[in-house]
C-alpha cells in the first residue's frame, strides 16, 4: 500500500520541490496539491513531467482522496488552520513551516493525542543541519559565550528563523549567570542582535542565500564555528521523504527531524 500523501503550499518554493521528490518515491503516492489559487502544475520527477492538479479547498480534498499524509509547507499564518483540518480528520502531518508558536507546538500536541496519529514538526529537515544543532548542543557545555548567524534569502518572512531558535533551545544549558549579564549589557545595542533565551541571533536576509546557520563559541584564546549551509532546496528532500515515512508509525507529535534519526 502506497502512503497516499498531499502538500499544502504546493505551487511555493519548497512545495513545488517536495511535490517532486514525494513522486520520484515508489512507496508514496502524491494524491494532490493545495494553494491560494486553482492552477495545474507541470511537476518534473527526474525522467518524466506530470500535471498536478492544485486546489484552494483543503477539507474537499481530504475528502475526495482520503490521504494518509499532509506535508505542508506554507506560511506562519496558514500552517495550523491546515493542521487543524488534517489532524481532525485523522491525516497525519508532515510540518516544514516556520515561525510556530509554543501555543501551536501544544495544539497539536494535543490533537495528536486525541486522534492516536503521528506529525513531525521540524524547522529544518537537512541532516547538516540537525547535525549542527546537536553539535552545537555538545559544545555548549564547554563554551559560556556563544552567537548564531542565521543568513536566508531575502523572502523568507520569520526571523529568527526556526533552526537558529530551535539551535539556541539546544545550546540553552550554558552558564545562565553569564547569558543574563550579556543579555542585561546590551539591551541598548540592537546591531548585537536578539536574545533567545540567552543567545544572541543576527538574522541576514539577502538574494542568492538559500538558509545557513553559523554558530561561534568563543572561551580565552578561542573560538569554535559551526556551520551548514542548504546550497540548494534539495537538501530539504531525503528529511521530507523519511519524515513522510516515519510518520506512519507514529501516534504523537515529534519536533524536530532529529526525533527520527539515530544521532
Ligand atoms: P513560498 O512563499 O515560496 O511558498 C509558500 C506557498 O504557500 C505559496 O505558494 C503560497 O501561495 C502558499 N500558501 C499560503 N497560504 C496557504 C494556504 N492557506 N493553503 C495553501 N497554500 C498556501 O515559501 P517557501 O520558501 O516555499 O517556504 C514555505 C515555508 O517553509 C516557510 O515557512 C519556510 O520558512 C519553510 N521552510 C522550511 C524548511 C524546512 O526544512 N523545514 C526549508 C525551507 C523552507
Amino acid at each position: 500500500m502506497k502512503i497516499k500523501t498531499i502538500v499544502t503550499g504546493a505551487a511555493g518554493r519548497m512545495g513545488k520541490q517536495v511535490a517532486s521528490a514525494l513522486m520520484r518515491e515508489s512507496d508514496i503516492q502524491l494524491v494532490g496539491g493545495v494553494d491560494l489559487k486553482n492552477q495545474t502544475l507541470t511537476i518534473s520527477s527526474g525522467e518524466t513531467d506530470s500535471l498536478l492538479k492544485i486546489t484552494t479547498d483543503l477539507p474537499a480534498l481530504i475528502a475526495k482522496t482520503h490521504p494518509n499524509v499532509l506535508v505542508d509547507f506554507t506560511h506562519p499564518a496558514s500552517v495550523m488552520d491546515n493542521v487543524r483540518c488534517a489532524l481532525q480528520s485523522g491525516v497525519r502531518c508532515v510540518v516544514g513551516t516556520t515561525g510556530l508558536l509554543a501555543s501551536d507546538f501544544d495544539e497539536i500536541r494535543s490533537l495528536c493525542d486525541a486522534k492516536k496519529v503521528g506529525a513531525v514538526i521540524a524547522p529544518n529537515f537537512a541532516v547538516g543541519a540537525v547535525l549542527l544543532m546537536r553539535f552545537a548542543q555538545i559544545a555548549s557545555k564547554y563554551f559560556d559565550n556563544a552567537e548564531i548567524i542565521e543568513m536566508h534569502h531575502d523572502k523568507k518572512v520569520d526571523a529568527p528563523s526556526g533552526t537558529a531558535l530551535k539551535t539556541a533551545e539546544f545550546m540553552r544549558h550554558r552558564d545562565q549567570a553569564v547569558q543574563e549579564e550579556i543579555a542585561a549589557s546590551l539591551e541598548s545595542q540592537p546591531a548585537r542582535g536578539d536574545d533567545v533565551g540567552g543567545t544572541r541571533v543576527h538574522s541576514v536576509r539577502l538574494p542568492g542565500l538559500v538558509a545557513h546557520h553559523e554558530v561561534i563559541f568563543g572561551g580565552p584564546g578561542q573560538t569554535l564555528t559551526i556551520r551548514h549551509d542548504s546550497l540548494s532546496r534539495e537538501s530539504f528532500m531525503p528529511g521530507v521523504i523519511l519524515a513522510v515515512r516515519e510518520v506512519m508509525k507514529l501516534d504523537r507529535a515529534v519536533f524536530g527531524l532529529d526525533a527520527l534519526l539515530d544521532i
